[in-house]
């Protein structure tokens, strides 16, 4: 299936024109032997410098496409770590195109090269565990810290069902919890337009909670014991990324629960032994979220003042990476609306809030497909449970739901 990509982009109702860089999106089985048609049909032509890890380019079935120069980076402690990625800068030989095959880690690896280099970039992606591959912003480390910046979007994504439907079941699961996630993540962006004026966009929205539908459908398969529908799978998480690129930001795709995401990559003090790959963590992160949205959806707050994030407080809980949190947190966004805008918008809160399935559902929905649901299953200490957002919400200057709370009285 070839995803109609114009459908999503040009002038919207929300004033803004909706550029997209992705051209086209193929995801079929077998596709990867027409690679060079679709590569003339975006007119990407010239030198390519072709990117794998050691895994990747031994995965079976995988068609190497063609290259004028191919690169087989050590799949071993691979990150997206800036200093990383420049490193291999140098061994790219000039080239015109980019092709990456992989997971989201590789994409990084293409994706700030083509963006410092000024070059198209392609996304031949292994697995669909995740939605960064359609996305224009680049998730890495840059001394310590989780940053997503904006950057290119491949023009070009070949998604081979051959392959990805040969993935460990843990990445599909993975890649399911992440779309999943939208449910908090779109909660969040209405909450956050609501309250604070914040710019919103229907269409934008719209295509997130189309990859949340389609995701819907292949969970209610799966649960029934049928065969996992890849090409919807990835098609959504396609979509999901392209919400990314209408907005040149995650807004859609991103909320209180993907920072749960990012306390894992960052291990503060007490998170040393969080670990698990993106989506898990996402979807341990909307478990909780959906826990505590739908427990201050049954209470009624009164606003409080706001005040700045206590710097002793973040000290205390971000020991080495507190300098970066107290930067982010500099322009705090909860400063920008009177809270008491929020209390008088609670009816249409809870209404926003009763759309997101409870915790409970949320965690036998991942755990029937074998995933992760737990903060244990993440390596997080049970024992942190009351403070895992207070935390996580700090990491991001971005107005969600779980952030708010630092304006909202619950009366004990
Ligand atoms: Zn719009
Ligand atoms: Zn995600």
């Amino acid at each position: 299936m070839i995803l109609d990509c114009e459908r999503y982009s040009g002038p919207c109702e929300c004033g803004r024109e909706h550029p997209l860089e992705t051209r086209l999106v193929v995801v079929d089985y077998g596709c990867l032997n027409n690679f060079d048609e679709y590569m003339n049909r975006c007119g990407l032509t010239g030198k390519r410098t072709v990117l794998y890890d050691t895994n990747t380019y031994n995965l079976p079935g995988m068609v190497h496409v063609r290259a004028d120069k191919e690169i087989i980076l050590e799949a071993q402690g691979l990150h997206s770590e800036k200093d990383m990625i420049e490193a291999v800068i140098p061994q790219l030989d000039n080239p015109d195109v980019i092709i990456t095959v992989g997971s989201g880690t590789l994409m990084d690896f293409a994706r700030y090269p083509a963006n410092k280099l000024g070059i198209p970039f392609v996304a031949i992606p292994t697995m669909a565990s995740s939605d960064g591959f359609t996305a224009n912003v680049c998730s890495i480390v840059i001394d310590g810290q989780k940053r997503s910046i904006p950057m290119h979007a491949p023009v070009l994504v070949v998604a081979d069902l051959n392959i990805i439907s040969s993935a460990p079941s843990h990445l599909v699961v993975s890649g399911v919890a992440d779309i999943l996630a939208k449910y908090i993540s779109l909660a969040d962006w209405k909450i956050a337009h609501l309250v604070s004026g914040e710019y919103y966009c229907e269409r934008t929205a719209a295509a997130a909670q189309e990859a949340l539908d389609l995701m819907l459908e292949c969970v209610d398969t799966m649960h029934k014991g049928g065969v996992p529908d890849f090409e919807a799978m990835t098609m959504a998480q396609m979509i999901s990324g392209l919400s990314m690129q209408l907005l040149g930001n995650s807004r859609a795709a991103s909320g209180a629960e993907h920072l749960i995401a990012h306390l894992v990559e960052m291990k503060p003090p007490r998170f040393e032994n969080a670990n698990g790959i993106h989506g898990e963590c996402v979807g341990v992160g909307a478990v909780i979220c959906a826990g505590e949205y739908h427990r201050m959806a049954a209470l009624t707050p009164k606003a409080k003042p706001y005040k700045p994030l206590d710097e002793a407080w973040v000290r205390e809980k971000f020991g080495p990476l507190a300098d970066g949190i107290l930067r982010e947190n500099e322009h705090d966004c909860l400063a920008t609306f009177d809270p008491q805008n929020i209390v008088d918008h609670w009816d249409e809160i809870r209404e926003i809030i009763a759309g997101i399935p409870t915790a409970a559902s949320f965690a036998w929905t991942l755990h029937a497909l074998g995933g992760k649901y737990r903060l244990s299953d993440i390596g997080i200490d049970e024992s942190l449970r009351d403070e895992v957002l207070d935390i996580s919400t700090a990491i991001r200057n971005r107005l969600t739901l779980a952030r708010m709370r630092r304006v909202l009285d619950f009366g004990g």
